[in-house]
């Protein structure tokens, strides 16, 4: 769709084309809402925003037993997203949390902490120890090392997903823009106003704009305190005769130095072009130094230090690597307590924000609640933990 052919007015104008604003239009064609705008600055899912690439973990595994129970109400609602797609959208090849267990949390949680919230709420899982672990997986894990493996998580196909919301938003007869970046959104909301200068009046808009909330935001007064952080991830391709034993992983060391100590990856879901088996995997940190608040400061560019930390995790603690064939940097929007933004900021004005490297698999529930809240309905769950009103987001 050209610029020139968009409305003057539309029920909903929902800024941005990542997971949040997808999935907002996707659960708005299911509620029936039809007059809905989506507008992007470039693509759908672009290789620069944070929804791009082929997967994302989903788990239930949290050491926050609030974010444990909505990780459940949002596996309730995937399964509803498959019944609609017709089609899994999902791999549940389980999940292994591995590494030193001590009593602080990350910005992932801890091992004792997901156990303790799993014992209490009853989700299955199988406590390893380090020879175990080896002896099941193609890893070397320290002797120290304890694990956790969660056989009903696994991976959301982020890829399929944004595809399958494309698909849905469209049927309903939504326009979803691209090249059409938003230059400013009215006071309180009720339209936006497009960088080439024209107008569009809405009775709701919804700001899913990642990173780049702020400078819609700020000058509304209404933006809240978020970071910036420059997320380094890779695919490497493997041993073909080891490809179907690698688990979703994610290794929790402590801070050293200019290590942060986590890192993460996937089982082979993909290959290379000329069809070797390639694993993606990255660190769950960025240096202080390169933590901005002006989306476009973030660096682009791998830093030296980091790609060295990520080959040297993956060839030392992994069997079977081989080459490291693609190195990408993505942006996480980050809350001082890691949490997201999703919440009314004005009758007319909704915001999903700071996602961090955690809220793709809350998708199906981001989406219906901000479409709830683009209907004038509050959300159907308690989302309390993710008021734009609370002290860590407060500017
Ligand atoms: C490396 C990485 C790994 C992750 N791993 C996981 C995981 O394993 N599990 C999990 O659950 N979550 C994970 N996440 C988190 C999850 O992917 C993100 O939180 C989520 O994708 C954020 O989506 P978004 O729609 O808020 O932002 P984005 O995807 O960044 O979308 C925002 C969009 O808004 C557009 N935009 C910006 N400004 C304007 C404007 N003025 N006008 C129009 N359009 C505009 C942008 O171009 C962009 O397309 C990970 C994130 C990253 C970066």
């Amino acid at each position: 769709m050209t610029i020139t052919a968009l409305p003057e007015r539309a029920a909903v104008v929902i800024v941005g084309g990542g997971m949040a604003g997808l999935s907002c239009a996707a659960a708005l064609a299911r509620q029936g809402v039809g007059d809905v705008v989506l507008l992007e600055a470039r693509t759908l899912a672009h290789a620069g925003a944070s929804s791009f690439g082929e997967s994302r973990m989903y788990r239930e595994m949290y050491s926050d037993p609030v974010l444990c129970r909505l990780a459940q109400e949002a596996n309730r609602l995937w399964r509803e997203e498959e019944r609609h797609a017709g089609e899994a959208l999902r791999e549940p090849h389980g999940l292994l949390f591995y590494g030193e267990s001590w009593e602080e949390e990350t910005i992932e949680g801890s091992i004792p902490g997901a156990q303790r919230v799993m014992d209490d709420q009853g989700i299955p899982y199988e406590a390893l120890n380090a020879e175990e672990i080896a002896a099941r997986f193609p890893l070397r894990p320290q002797p120290n090392f304890t694990g956790l493996f969660e056989p009903t998580a696994g991976a959301v196909r982020s890829d399929k997903v944004v595809a399958h919301w494309i698909r849905t938003a469209r049927a309903a007869g939504h326009q979803l823009v691209e090249h059409c970046p938003v230059a400013s959104i009215d006071a309180q909301g009720g339209g936006v106003t497009l960088e080439n200068g024209s107008h569009i009046s809405a009775d709701q808009v919804v700001v899913a704009c990642g990173i780049w909330s702020q400078l819609l935001l700020t000058p509304l007064g209404l933006a809240p305190k978020l970071e910036v952080w420059p997320m380094l991830w890779a695919h490497y391709t493997v041993d073909p005769g080891l490809a179907d034993r690698y688990p979703q992983w994610f290794c929790f060391q402590r801070e050293r130095g200019d290590d942060g100590g986590l890192y993460y990856g996937f089982p082979v879901l993909s290959t290379t072009a000329d069809g070797r088996p390639r694993i993606k995997a990255g660190i769950d940190w960025a240096p202080e130094a390169l933590r901005v608040q002006d989306p476009n400061a973030m660096t682009r560019e791998a830093p030296t230090r980091l790609l060295e930390l990520l080959d040297t995790f993956l060839f030392e603690a992994l069997e079977g690597v081989q080459e490291r064939v693609e190195t990408v940097i993505s942006p996480y929007s980050m809350a001082s307590d890691v949490n997201f933004v999703l919440d009314r900021l004005t009758p007319s004005l909704s915001l999903f924000a700071g996602g961090s490297g955690q809220a793709f698999k809350f998708a199906p529930l981001i989406g219906e609640s901000l479409a709830r809240l683009a209907s004038g309905r509050a959300p159907a769950v308690d989302l309390t933990c993710w008021s734009h009103q609370r002290d860590a987001v407060r500017a």
